[in-house]
């Protein structure tokens, strides 16, 4: 699971304003900002652990392709279209529609396809058909991927009462329908280990062949996306010798056996490994990870990230999870759906030294692995806040007006000034650590019982968790806000985001789509129902407050709000440990989902006026190998001079197996 930047717009502290010269933002377009983040500390590391990241880096790269191909068949096709287009072409680079193939091509690049990283609809082409079919063999197939509005428009599609496969664009399924597919796979599930049970379908393409035979096409060495996997193998293979235990050296050979056999009980045996390897400095992910990309939720987009521990900065997370217990025990949630022992919950605060697949170049800034319901339950699992990235993303949004617009009046503005960036890292710590470690499924519960409701309430489920105890005195005692007023930053964050300024990520018109902003629009919108007259003298817990034609987000009654927290919590809980599915979906389109028309306008207006990119994401440093004359390293340097277009089009040349 992971977690994505909530609206990093509102970070601001004393903290951010005193930094040294570290040169954050690159170029915007679309709706993207590009920044860079600063590997704070690797000239720090020593010789071993640099060549160990090093290699580690190059197996991080070669997985790109991968990613671009099951967002969506055409994609790896139509990125080398667009590049050829753009690198040769012959006539005037400031025409209009050169122009539009550029930002055109940085979207695709960006979201490693052609539909939108976040929103999953289809880009729209600036530059006209005929144009671009005269610069480059496109077959008509291709040209009305691209063109034509009603061919593939959506990347995920999660609207009820369609086949969900056959809706969506991504390529994970091929001539089965949704039906066919669930069926396929409750079988196997049905045949499996019901106590410990594989994560089914998360490494293959489920292909039905010209015969009407259902099977699955693995991604493995010697099959599906074999090319980059070799490379990838090859590259965790020269970095073995440099891990810094025996114990990581099992993890790398689970992890290689995995790529080589496809064998999914060896991928669990891999992630037990895995997280109970927590001494190293350096750590990685390098796999097929998330299901986001997949409407029925088991396919699993390949990611990777290379990161070493930030050694002051974990302490915070480490105050949380030695009282892991303590918070398990003390929640709102009833008895029976709580973890009678909450196993080693490791929390610790890391810098990523490279991003690739899914996790690049948008990405996120927590992330909580393994997957796997009852290898968690049994074995815990790692939790990590990145640090370097939450410091770009406060750099880059500090002072974009964003907070004073939204804002009901100075206190509130006074109050996320004082204490946003403390309750912002916390949240996630509490959310990643101990939110969606928490609780427990009711023996018998399929774990995927919620379906396409699944990632929504799972993630609203780690976000209550980390509202409820923001504002419990334990964070003051444990010496994790400074005081007992801390909180009512992050409360305010909450609801204005959740009732206001995240949609001004939306187009007008369409709807919530993706599971962490339906999560955030669920929790508000549930909130400010249930407090109308809940609070102090019958007055409303929230208030939506309109002035001049604008609307603000007040909140009269804090201790209320937590409590209304508490109860969604406590009900979320139960939704998730019996598997409520009809509870899920009632929850998820009642609050989730539906934006007020006239709402949304107001809000993208005052939000235009401003002028801010609604999406982030990163350029990675460039990692330089100094070898001595046997072709041993004998150092690694770093530099940051690499621009977007300049990096995008060395990984399609130098990291490009598949096309
Ligand atoms: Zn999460």
């Amino acid at each position: 699971m992971l977690f994505t930047a909530a609206f990093s717009a509102f970070a601001c502290s004393e903290k951010v304003q005193e930094e040294k010269e570290f040169n954050y933002t690159d170029e915007r377009f679309a709706d993207v900002q590009i920044l860079h983040y600063e590997v704070e500390g690797f000239e720090n590391l020593s010789l071993q652990q640099k060549t160990f990241i090093y290699y580690l880096n190059e197996a991080a790269l070669w997985g790109r392709d991968i990613l671009f191909d099951q967002n969506g068949r055409y994609n790896l096709e139509i990125r080398t279209m667009l590049e050829e287009v753009y690198q040769n072409y012959k006539g005037d680079k400031n025409d209009k529609n050169f122009k539009a193939l550029e930002e055109y091509l940085k979207r695709v690049w960006f979201s490693n396809g052609i539909h939108h990283h976040y929103g999953s609809e289809k880009f729209v082409p600036g530059f006209e058909r005929e144009w671009f079919v005269a610069q480059t063999k496109c077959s008509d197939e291709i040209a009305e991927v691209i063109f034509n509005p009603n061919v593939m428009p959506k990347k995920i599609n999660l609207a009820e009462g369609v086949d969900l496969i056959a809706t969506s664009a991504c390529n994970y399924y091929q001539g089965v329908t949704q039906e066919e597919a669930e069926k396929f796979y409750a079988e196997l599930k049905a045949k499996g280990d019901q106590k410990h049970p594989v994560m089914y379908g998360m490494n293959s393409t489920l292909v039905k062949d010209k015969d009407g035979k259902i099977y699955e096409d693995l991604w493995i060495a010697n099959g599906k996306y074999g090319k980059a996997i070799t490379k990838i193998v090859e590259n965790l293979k020269l970095a073995r010798p440099y891990a810094e235990d025996a114990k990581q050296q099992e993890v790398i050979d689970k992890l290689i056996a995995f790529y080589e056999t496809g064998d999914l009980k060896i991928f669990d045996e891999y992630s037990i490994a895995w997280t109970e390897n927590t001494e190293p400095v350096v750590d990685f992910v390098n796999g097929f990870i998330e299901s986001y990309g997949d409407p029925l939720g088991m396919k699993a987009s390949w990611e990777s990230i290379v990161n070493f521990k930030d050694i002051e900065a974990t302490k915070r997370t480490e105050a949380m999870s030695n009282n892991a217990q303590w918070f398990e025990d003390n929640s709102p949630v009833a008895k029976e759906y709580k973890k009678e022992s909450v196993k080693g919950v490791s929390a610790k605060v890391i810098n990523a030294a490279i991003l690739g697949g899914d996790l690049f170049p948008s990405t996120a800034i927590g992330i909580n692995l393994p997957n796997s319901n009852w290898i968690r339950a049994e074995h815990g699992s790692k939790s990590v806040t990145i640090g370097n990235l939450t410091e770009a993303y406060a750099q880059s949004s500090n002072g974009s007006g964003m907070l004073e617009e939204f804002a009901y009046s100075q206190t509130e503005i006074d109050i996320i000034k004082k204490y946003g960036q403390f309750t912002d890292d916390l949240h996630t710590d509490l959310h990643e650590c101990l939110g969606h470690g928490s609780g427990k499924l009711l023996p018998g519960v399929d774990p995927e019982a919620l379906k396409a409701y699944g990632s929504t309430i799972e993630e609203a489920r780690a976000d209550l968790f980390a509202l409820y105890y923001l504002a419990d005195a334990k964070m003051v005692e444990l010496g994790l806000l400074p005081d007992a007023e801390a909180y009512k930053a992050s409360y305010i964050s909450q609801m204005q985001n959740g009732l206001l300024t995240q949609i001004v990520r939306i187009k007008l018109g369409d709807q919530i789509e993706e599971s962490h902003m339906r999560d955030r629009a669920l929790i508000a919108r549930w909130a400010y129902e249930h407090g109308k007259g809940a609070g102090k003298d019958g007055k409303d817990v929230i208030e939506m407050v309109k002035r001049d034609g604008e609307t603000f987000v007040k909140i009269n009654d804090y201790e209320m709000l937590r409590n209304l927290f508490g109860q969604l919590l406590a009900e979320i809980q139960r939704i998730k440990s019996t598997g409520d599915f009809n509870a899920a979906r009632d929850l998820v389109e009642n609050y989730a989902v539906k934006i007020d028309a006239e709402l949304h306008k107001e809000v993208l207006d005052r939000y235009t006026k401003l002028n801010i990119a609604p999406y982030k994401g990163f350029v990675n440093p460039v990692y330089t190998a100094v070898k001595d004359k046997s072709g041993k390293i004998t150092d690694v340097k770093i530099s940051y001079e690499e621009g977007y277009t300049e990096q995008m089009l060395r990984y399609s040349k130098d990291y490009s197996p598949l096309k």
